[in-house]
């Protein structure tokens, strides 16, 4: 045996030594699997966090940040993209432009702050108006705002608008310098049309634009049709 183990002495020092090795070979490898494994749990839950991070910063850039209702941009977006529906499905397409009544005089009277609590109140009431998933509310500066119905006519589109006009009389807000001597008002101009391929969004905007102005020349107060 002695004789035996002396003749192969190199070799079973050899394979003792490639076996050590090859475990601790085998060892460093498990370490390094489970190294990566952490990388990779870490990873994603960075990149969760990012994706969150992501879609609240896209819902914050479409949101106003006084009223809490769609902004200007969220208005351009959804204008363009709704009338390019109504032209390939040829429906109509509706636009109310909202202005609050003689509020810069609301501000005077009642300062600043209880303007910005004001234009939110009427932001929430006119939000709260609209119901179909399409439809959309929006701040469109100062204290004016925008409404875009899709699939809506004239008709339907200047009911919307009284419905929004009382409602926000029935906020009963003070105004002491207002239309009525005592509660915030607004003034709305409707536009309505089936877009043809050649016309562009800006038309409709600027036709309810101008029924706005004229419901202002006639006495604020009241929905004027384009
Ligand atoms: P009109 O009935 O013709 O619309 O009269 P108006 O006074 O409402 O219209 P005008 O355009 O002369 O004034 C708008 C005022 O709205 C100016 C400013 O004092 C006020 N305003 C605009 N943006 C804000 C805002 O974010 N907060 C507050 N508190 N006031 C604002
Ligand atoms: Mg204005
Ligand atoms: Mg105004």
């Amino acid at each position: 045996m002695q004789d035996l183990l002396r003749q192969y002495e190199l070799w079973i020092v050899a394979a003792v030594a490639a076996l050590a090795l090859l475990s601790g070979l085998a060892g460093y490898l498990l370490h390094l699997n489970r190294k990566l494994k952490d990388s990779e749990q870490k990873l994603k839950l960075i990149t969760a966090q990012l994706e969150k991070s992501n879609t609240k910063l896209q819902r914050l850039s479409t949101v106003d940040g006084l009223t809490r209702i769609s902004n200007r941009r969220l208005f351009d977006e959804t204008l363009a993209r709704e009338w390019a529906r109504a032209v390939r499905s040829e429906t109509p397409i509706a636009v109310i432009m909202v202005d609050i009544d003689h509020f810069k005089a609301h501000n005077d009277k009642y300062g600043h702050q209880a303007g910005d609590e004001c234009l939110k109140r009427v932001a929430a009431i006119l939000d709260k108006i609209v119901h179909r998933a399409t439809d959309l509310v929006a701040r469109y500066g100062g204290e004016e705002f925008a409404v875009i119905l899709p699939d809506v006519d004239l008709k339907g589109a200047s009911a919307v608008a009284e419905r929004m006009r009382v409602a926000v009389e029935n906020l009963k807000l003070p105004h002491c310098h207002s239309v009525t001597g005592h509660d915030v008002t607004i003034s709305l101009g409707v536009a309505a049309v089936v877009p043809a391929k050649d016309s562009t969004s800006h038309e409709l905007v600027a036709a309810a634009d101008q029924a706005l102005y004229r419901a202002k020349a006639v006495g604020r107060n009241q929905v004027i049709e384009a």
